[in-house]
C-alpha cells in the first residue's frame, strides 16, 4: 500500500487556496509519502531527486512545486521532459487538473509525431508550462519559438529513461540554453547508481528523498507461469498464448496490460487475441501518434479492458482500474520489470503480474534478475 500517516493533510502545507482547491477536486486529501517530504523541500526551491515506487503520486510533486511558483503574467516558467508522448499527455492533464482554479493558465504539451506547425502555433499566446518530449521541445527552443528566459523550473520524469542514451544530446541543448538560476527536479522509480554519476552535472547540493526504502511493491502480488520451451518460434509463441488465455479466463481482472518485447508479437497478439473473442488494442512506437493517443485515452477511459504493448507503456502510465499486468516474455532488465508490474496497483489498490515464462534457460534467467532485485520476492507459480 502507499502509506499516508493519518493526521496530515494537504492543508498544513502552507500552500496557496488555489492549490489546495485544486487537489481537493482531485480527490486528493491526504499526501503521500514522497509528496509529504518532496513538495515542503521542493517549496523552498531545492534540487530534488524523487525516488518512489510506481503509483505514489510524483507527479503531485513537480506540479504542486511547479503551480506554487507562477507568476501567470510571466512567459512559460516550468518545462517539463518526458520520455513518451503518452507521459506528457498524463502530464498536463495533471497540471490541468490541480491548476484549474488559475483561470489564465494555460499549459502545452509538444511531442513529436505530431505536425510541428500545431506547436508552433501555441506558442503565439502566453504559456506558461510546458511538458514535452526533449526532441520536440528542443526544436522548438532552437528555433526561437520558445522564449525561455522566465524558466525557472526544469523537471525530468522518468529521470533514468530521459538520462540512459538516445535523449541526452537534447537534454544537454535544452539544459545549455536554460537560464542558469533555476531549479532542477528528476523523478523516477528507479535511480540506477550509474545515473546518480551522470545526474551531478545537472543538479546541485539535490535533497535525494526516497521515503521507501524497498523496491518490492507491496500492493501487486506477482506470479510466474512457465510453459514447455520449444526452439521453434512459432510454436514457442502458440505455447505462451495458449497460457496467456488462460490466465485471462481465469484471473478475475477489471483491465489488463500485456507487454511483449518487440512490437511484431504486439501486432501478432493483438490479431490471436481478436480471433479468441477478446477485443483488445495496442499500442507501440510504429503506430501514429493519435493511435498511440487514442489507445490509452481508450484504457483510461474505461473504453478497452485489454492493452497489448511493448514497453512504450511500461513506465510512467496511469490507468488506475488495471489490475491484471501479464508479462507475455519476460523483459531483459529488472528497471523495466518493475515499471511494468507498477501499471498495476496505482495509489495503494491491489494487482496481480503474471510473467509467462518458458521453461529451462528464459525461468533461471529470470529468477536470478529478480533475486538481482531482492531475494525476498515472493514468487508464486500462476
Ligand atoms: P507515479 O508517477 O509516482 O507513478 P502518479 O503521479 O501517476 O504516480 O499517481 C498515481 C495515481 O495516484 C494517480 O491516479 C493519481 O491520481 C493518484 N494520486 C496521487 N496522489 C494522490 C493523493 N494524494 N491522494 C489520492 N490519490 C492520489
Ligand atoms: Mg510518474
Amino acid at each position: 500500500d502507499v502509506q499516508i500517516s493519518e493526521d496530515v493533510t494537504f492543508d498544513t502545507m502552507l500552500l496557496s487556496p488555489s492549490t489546495l482547491e485544486g487537489l481537493t477536486n482531485c480527490g486528493f486529501y491526504k499526501p503521500s509519502p514522497i509528496q509529504l517530504h518532496g513538495i515542503p523541500l521542493g517549496k523552498c526551491g531545492f534540487d530534488l531527486l524523487l525516488e518512489a515506487k510506481s503509483g505514489t503520486g510524483k507527479t503531485a510533486v513537480f506540479t504542486v512545486i511547479a503551480l506554487e511558483k507562477l507568476d501567470l503574467e510571466k512567459g512559460v516558467q516550468t518545462i517539463i521532459l518526458a520520455p513518451t508522448r503518452e507521459i506528457a499527455a498524463q502530464i498536463c492533464d495533471v497540471i490541468s487538473q490541480i491548476g484549474s482554479n488559475l483561470k489564465t493558465l494555460n499549459v502545452e504539451v509538444v511531442i513529436g509525431g505530431l505536425p510541428l506547425q500545431e506547436d508552433i502555433m501555441k506558442f503565439k499566446n502566453k504559456v506558461h508550462v510546458v511538458v514535452g518530449s526533449p526532441g520536440r521541445l528542443r526544436h522548438l527552443i532552437q528555433d526561437n519559438h520558445i522564449d525561455v528566459t522566465a524558466v525557472r523550473l526544469l523537471v525530468l520524469d522518468e529521470a533514468d529513461k530521459l538520462m540512459d542514451g538516445s535523449f541526452k544530446a537534447d537534454i544537454n541543448y535544452i539544459f545549455s540554453v536554460l537560464p542558469k538560476e533555476k531549479q532542477v527536479i528528476m523523478s523516477s522509480a528507479t535511480f540506477p547508481d550509474l545515473l546518480k554519476t551522470v545526474m551531478g552535472k545537472y543538479v546541485q547540493n539535490a535533497q535525494h528523498i526516497c521515503p521507501d526504502s524497498t523496491t518490492i511493491l507491496l500492493g501487486i502480488k506477482q506470479l510466474v507461469s512457465s510453459v514447455k520451451s520449444n526452439s521453434n518460434i512459432v510454436r514457442q509463441t502458440q505455447n505462451r498464448f495458449d497460457e496467456l488465455l488462460k490466465i485471462l479466463s481465469k484471473k478475475n481482472f477489471k483491465q489488463c496490460l500485456i507487454f511483449c518485447n518487440y512490437q511484431v508479437r504486439v501486432r501478432d497478439l493483438y490479431k490471436m487475441l481478436l480471433r479468441e473473442k477478446w477485443p483488445a488494442e495496442k499500442l507501440h512506437s510504429q503506430q501514429e501518434q493519435t493511435d498511440r493517443l487514442d489507445a490509452l485515452k481508450m484504457l483510461q477511459d474505461y473504453k478497452c479492458r485489454i492493452l497489448i504493448s511493448t514497453d512504450l507503456a511500461a513506465r510512467g502510465i496511469d490507468a488506475s482500474n488495471v489490475d491484471l499486468v501479464i508479462n507475455f516474455e519476460p523483459p531483459y532488465e529488472w528497471q523495466t520489470y518493475l515499471h511494468r508490474i507498477g501499471r498495476a496497483g496505482r495509489f495503494g489498490s491491489y494487482g496481480i503480474a503474471v510473467t509467462i515464462l518458458s521453461e529451462g534457460q528464459e525461468e533461471t534467467k529470470f529468477k536470478n534478475l529478480i533475486k538481482s532485485i531482492n531475494g525476498s520476492l515472493d514468487l508464486k507459480n500462476f
